[in-house]
């Protein structure tokens, strides 16, 4: 299939293009950037022009980005949206609302209007637009059926909550779109938790470093010896299962119309930390212990569950286990330097 991978720079998108290139698909993917392209090229060089290519789209919230990168030839049949800003820094949540919100509408109004020839769009979205985290939940189980009801002006207190309304309202506008244009393709969303999980995206530097894999870092650096990071949530996914979902979501006819719900398992700091001791004993003296673990340790009334059927059983994913995800995690760390 000819797809078209937004944000392909990205860590999930990395591994979602090496999905799709192992299943021999064939790929144009954008970028902000021709150096961005290039980087992504020198990874794949036994994969011929004709099968991965590039399209420059600097900025996905200004209105319109995608109408030229939806036009190819021979023309598409599926598109992957993964690209989106995913950080805690924002000073205005606009910066994270507008590429998100725009981004997801624009891509799907390029696709209508000007590549007939699409069947599916997939679009990456998160638990953060299923997840009430305002509730507290520890009887609660999480799935499909939940939505985030963070509201519009709790998405300007606090960076955190300007990304979940990003991605909350992201996901509502497609699913609107969806259902107000009635469009020639069906729409597939992917709802990961905290992707974790090797890096292949041509970092040059650990400081760049996308935002989930920040916590291994920090553990595996000594940085968060004195106390480690607070988590958001507490449910994590591999990136290889998570870009093999995005891709089984183009493949799977009976994907079309629903949401998918990525989730291995649970995850803690301490669970993390216990993992990196057995298997790297050598950074043992650099890992956090006692109150140092506090943060983003499970509630004393219990943590909610989830239900992770559907993308079993209509995706057909098995989930990898915390533990293969962190030590490749690490190890993919290594030549940047991360135990210097
Ligand atoms: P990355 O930061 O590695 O990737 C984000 C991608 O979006 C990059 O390719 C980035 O381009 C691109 N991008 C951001 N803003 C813009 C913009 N204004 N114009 C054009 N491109 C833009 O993060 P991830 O790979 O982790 O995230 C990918 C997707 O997965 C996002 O939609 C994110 O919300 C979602 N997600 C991630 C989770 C995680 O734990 N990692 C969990 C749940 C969902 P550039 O590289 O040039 O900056």
């Amino acid at each position: 299939t000819r797809v078209l991978l937004t944000g392909g720079s990205g860590f999930i998108a990395a591994h979602v293009l090496n999905v799709l290139l192992g299943r021999g698909h064939s790929v144009v993917t954008t970028v902000r950037s021709q150096a961005k392209a290039d980087a992504i090229r020198r990874t794949h060089p036994k994969i011929s022009n004709d099968r991965l290519s590039f399209f420059i789209v600097e900025d996905i919230a200004q209105p319109n980005a995608f109408d030229l990168a939806v036009v190819t030839d021979p023309p598409f049949e599926a598109v992957i949206h993964t690209a989106s800003p995913y950080h805690f820094h924002a000073k205005d949540a606009q910066e994270l609302l507008a590429p998100a919100i725009i981004g997801t509408t624009g891509i799907l109004k390029s696709v209508q209007k000007y590549a007939p020839l699409v069947k599916r769009v997939v679009v990456t979205s998160s638990f953060a637009a299923i997840n009430d985290v305002f509730a507290s939940s520890a009887d609660k189980v999480y799935s499909e059926a939940d939505w985030s009801p963070i509201t519009e002006e709790q998405a300007n207190d606090s960076p955190a909550n300007a990304y979940r309304a990003s991605k909350t309202f992201a996901e509502r506008a497609a699913w609107e779109f969806v259902e107000r244009e009635k469009p020639s393709f069906t729409l597939s969303v992917i709802n990961p938790p905290l992707v974790l999980g090797p890096i292949n995206h041509n970092l040059t530097s650990l400081n760049t470093l996308n935002t989930s894999n920040q916590r291994i870092r920090d553990l595996v650096s000594g940085a968060a010896k004195v106390r480690c990071p607070p988590t958001g949530n507490y449910l994590f996914v591999d990136v290889r299962d998570l870009g093999l979902a995005h891709v089984l979501a183009i493949e799977k006819e009976a994907a079309g119309g629903k949401r998918f719900f990525t989730v291995s398992s649970h995850f803690s700091n301490a669970e993390i930390t216990e993992i990196i001791s057995e298997e790297f004993p050598k950074y043992k003296n650099r890992l956090p212990t006692g109150d140092a673990l506090k943060p983003g340790e499970y509630s004393a009334d219990g943590v909610y569950g989830f239900d992770n059927t559907r993308a079993r059983e209509i995706l057909g994913i098995q989930f990898r286990p915390l533990r293969e995800s962190i030590v490749d995690a690490v190890k993919s760390l290594m030549p940047l330097g991360v135990d210097r």
